[in-house]
């Protein structure tokens, strides 16, 4: 019941909010269906108690002008409703697909904005897709549910109205439509129970499925798939996914048909009871024949409103349930805390970044990654992580852009706990390009500027011509505002992994944060590429913090400090020069046997 208050409560909330013009609708098509509800229900006695005194013999002229007026109020009244229907429900319809793009962007703005733990956490995604397809086929969104609110209360007026008239003629009815509604409540019920167990089950096939056909399906996986020759065995996974899809709703299907037959045999019951009850009344002239007609309509009627009242309940119920995962992904509960405190402008000083026992290990798993772990980064700092691959240094740079929480430990800025700083404040200090950076399939401008109202176009080039991509966007048919990827643009370009690379880069030369950070992005370089894009970030970078990830110790020379990452920490930490000569060291160790590989290769000369 939570679940229906809660969600009927935000669609009011929202409807309110954003479109009143709704309500409007809802009200003329209240107004226009209750009464033609009524009247189809009144006209037909009044006009067969006036024609049967005719026909036993009252004069013509005496009644004529009741008929007509009837007769008159019949069609007049049903043009009327018909005409203010069709406008209230063409305003509703527009109403309901603007309703739905604007949950549709409610639900992509959340998804970016919330904790990037979450993207990597199985639970969230599974709790994004119910929302997406929670809120829009199975609920019907704002309009789907409001409906059933709307369908609810003019069905409860209407049962007033009928409720009144059977209980002057024929009061008997009430308890043979209240039985046999709630038998047949009772059956569709059961088979709402069965759709509802059936869309939680499905959401994990349905993403399974849309990952398999969607989402790899696309042109950034094209060459993966072709040259390991992964088609097949797509194939096969979404083969096996539709299988269990198909199995599932056969198995739905069979039950539902067990319950459908109940359904119609109740009803065959109602009707041959009812038509019994009422003929005999009729018959034995205890009513009238018009009111024979009105008890006939009304018992149909009253049967429907309570069948639409509770079926609506129902459905409403459903939907909710359904749309309630909307709200419940909007209120996904934060993996992180974060505080109010604004950074303090400390001048030349600039940022002190401290590790301070920091120890680690990712949400769900028992293994720490980083353990006891004590480093201090000084403003202007270039600090190069070296290590091998799984040593943590990833880990290190998702921890320090506060993408996770430390499980023990702290991490400072400024001698602050980095999680009581503001969240937007805090991730403008970073201009960071990871190994897995994603470019967007818009164009070359909008990657490197991305956001961004006004473009420094000067700027622009002199980052551009700094990475060693200014060049090869001169050649592009529409330079800078070439579309990366071809998805949305036939003459859309696609990169190269080196430009890809750059462009990347340059997406961080151009925000100018104070602490710029290279997680190994440069590894689809050529070493002398590598080495000059460091180069001149080196220089770019100037007084500015600058944290560097490399495989290829060359492009960590001229670093301020370098930082060897083994066995869960930092291992050995100095300055290039202390490092390659010490005696047994990882560093050297490593230095000697890449320097050997480039002097076989020929490669630095
Ligand atoms: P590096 O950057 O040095 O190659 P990483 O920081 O990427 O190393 O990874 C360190 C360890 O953490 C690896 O064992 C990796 O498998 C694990 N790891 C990385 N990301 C996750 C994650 N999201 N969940 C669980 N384990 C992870």
């Amino acid at each position: 019941m939570r679940e229906v208050r809660r969600t009927i409560a935000f669609m009011l909330r929202v409807a309110w909010r954003e479109k009143p013009a709704l309500f409007a609708s809802y009200l003329i098509l209240f107004v226009g269906n209750a009464a033609t509800t009524m009247k189809n229900v009144l006209i037909p006695k009044l006009l067969l108690d006036e024609l049967l005194l005719v026909t036993k013999g009252a004069a013509l002229s005496e009644h004529l002008q009741l008929l007509v007026l009837y007769a008159a109020l019949d069609v007049g009244m049903g043009a009327l409703v018909r005409v203010t229907n069709s406008v209230a429900e063409r305003t509703k319809g527009e109403l309901d697909e603007w309703f739905k793009e604007y949950c549709d962007v409610m639900l992509a703005e959340h998804a970016m904005q919330m904790d990037y733990e979450h993207t990597e956490d199985p639970d969230a995604l599974d709790q994004l897709n119910k929302a997406r397809e929670g809120m829009s086929w199975y609920s019907g969104g704002v309009v789907g549910i409001l409906d059933c609110v709307y369908r609810i209360v003019l069905n409860a007026a209407v049962l007033f109205g009928v409720t009144m008239l059977i209980f002057t003629r024929c009061p008997l009815l009430l308890p043979v439509q209240l039985i046999a509604l709630l038998l047949i409540s009772w059956l569709v019920a059961r088979n709402n129970g069965i759709e509802a167990r059936n869309f939680l089950k499905l959401s994990k096939i349905n993403r399974i499925f849309s990952y398999v056909l969607f989402q790899l399906a696309t042109f950034q996986y094209g060459k993966d798939i072709r040259l390991y020759d992964s088609s097949r065995m797509m194939g096969d996974k979404a083969k096996e996914q539709s299988d269990q899809m198909t199995d599932t709703w056969q198995g739905q299907a069979l039950t539902q048909m067990r319950y459908n037959w109940g359904i119609d045999v109740v009803n065959v019951l109602r009707d041959g009871i009812s038509y019994l009850y009422i003929g005999l009344l009729a018959v034995r002239r205890v009513i009238s024949v018009g009111d024979f007609t009105m008890c006939t309509l009304s018992a149909t009627q009253l049967y429907n409103s309570l069948h639409n009242i509770i079926f609506n309940a129902m459905d409403i119920k459903k939907r909710c349930g359904y749309a309630y995962q909307f709200i419940l992904f909007l209120n996904y509960p934060a993996a992180m805390q974060t505080g109010e405190r604004s950074l303090v402008d400390t001048g030349a000083d600039g940022h002190v970044i401290t590790f301070r026992d920091v120890s680690f290990r990712y949400p769900r798993s028992e293994k720490y990654v980083l353990r006891h772990l004590n480093l201090t980064i000084r403003q202007g700092e270039h600090l190069s992580i070296v290590g091998l691959n799984g040593a943590g240094k990833t880990t290190f740079i998702k921890l320090l852009c506060r993408l996770y929480e430390v499980t023990e430990g702290e991490i400072c800025i400024d001698g602050v706990n980095i999680m009581e700083y503001a969240e937007e404040e805090y991730r403008k200090l970073f201009a960071v390009v990871f190994q897995d950076f994603k470019l967007f399939a818009f164009s070359l401008r909008e990657n490197v500027a991305p956001g961004l109202e006004t473009v420094d176009e000067k700027r622009l080039e002199q980052v551009l011509t700094q990475t060693g991509l200014y060049e090869d966007a001169q050649k592009l048919a529409d330079g800078l505002d070439t579309t990366i990827y071809k998805s949305f643009d036939e003459k859309g370009v696609e990169l190269s992994g080196g430009q890809q690379q750059k462009t990347a880069i340059s997406r961080a030369l151009y925000r100018d944060a104070p602490i710029v950070i290279l997680d190994e992005p440069t590894a689809a370089l050529d070493p002398i590429a590598e080495y000059e894009i460091y180069r001149q970030f080196h220089t770019l970078v100037g007084g500015k913090t600058a944290i560097y990830i490399s495989h290829r110790l060359s492009s960590c020379r001229f670093c301020d400090h370098i930082a060897v990452f083994a066995e869960d920490t930092v291992k050995e930490y100095g300055t290039h020069d202390e490092l390659v000569v010490r005696e047994g060291g990882i560093y050297a160790e490593m230095f000697h046997a890449q320097a050997q590989y480039y002097v076989d290769q020929g490669a630095m000369n």
